[in-house]
């Protein structure tokens, strides 16, 4: 069933598009169904899990935080993750630079970008991020490659909303691209989209589509 989800939606993504399987909350043994059905980029969005899984499933897995990242524990991350999806702070790109430094890596990183008509969820606003850009201090670290935008619609039925915010989120990416980054073409990702918006994320330019429910089924908090 998850192999045949996964074929189902690899088989509809456009080019450039990338499916990235989010895994939170499912054992690693579903993780390994996904694997074998030629899957490669999962999502997790808790550190600790995100380690444990780490540590017993195939090395060539590239490892997605989507979630909520506290800067005392970005070091669990840094040596392995490929990236960071959720970066809303200078503080927090600091500290994975800091990280990432000592791992001897790079690590890509997006903005996590508030896009949603929601209190509950994390991100910087548009003009939170166009300070944070204009301020100019992210130039200074070696260690974070910064590669687009994140953002979760609203989690609603009104899908006119949702679209609204993904077109939203598009146009600030241009934006950003034409003032910030004409010498960085690698900010050019977009992360949006999950199980009940990403036909219509993916309309307005995705190309990193996070997908959980469809593929695992539902998730079972209580465990
Ligand atoms: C859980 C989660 C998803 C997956 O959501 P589904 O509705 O299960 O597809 C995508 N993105 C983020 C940031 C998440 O936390």
């Amino acid at each position: 069933m998850i192999a045949e989800e996964i074929r189902k939606i690899k088989a509809e993504l456009p080019e450039g598009v990338q499916l990235i399987a989010v895994s939170k909350f499912h054992p690693a043994e579903a993780v390994m169904e996904a694997y074998d059905a030629g899957q490669r980029l999962f999502g997790e969005n808790k550190v600790q899990e995100m380690t444990a899984k780490h540590e017993v499933l195939p090395a060539d897995i590239q490892w997605h935080f989507i979630g909520h990242l506290q800067t005392n524990k970005v070091k669990y991350i840094a040596p392995f993750v490929t990236m960071i999806h959720g970066i809303d702070s200078l503080h927090l790109l600091q500290e994975v630079n800091r990280q990432a430094e000592k791992a001897n890596r790079i690590i890509d990183c997006l903005l996590q970008i508030h896009i949603a008509h929601e209190e509950t969820k994390f991100g910087m606003t548009f003009d939170e991020c166009r300070s944070f850009l204009e301020a100019g201090q992210w130039r200074e670290l070696k260690h974070v490659r910064l590669c687009g935008l994140m953002g979760m619609g609203t989690n609603t039925d009104d899908m006119q909303e949702v679209e609204n915010e993904f077109a939203g989120l598009q146009a600030f990416l241009k934006e950003l691209q034409e003032k910030y980054f004409q010498d960085e073409p690698a900010f050019k990702e977009l992360s949006m989209g999950m199980t009940d918006d990403y036909p219509i994320a993916i309309r307005h330019g995705s190309t990193f589509i996070r997908i959980g429910t469809r593929i695992f089924g539902e998730r079972n908090y209580n465990k």
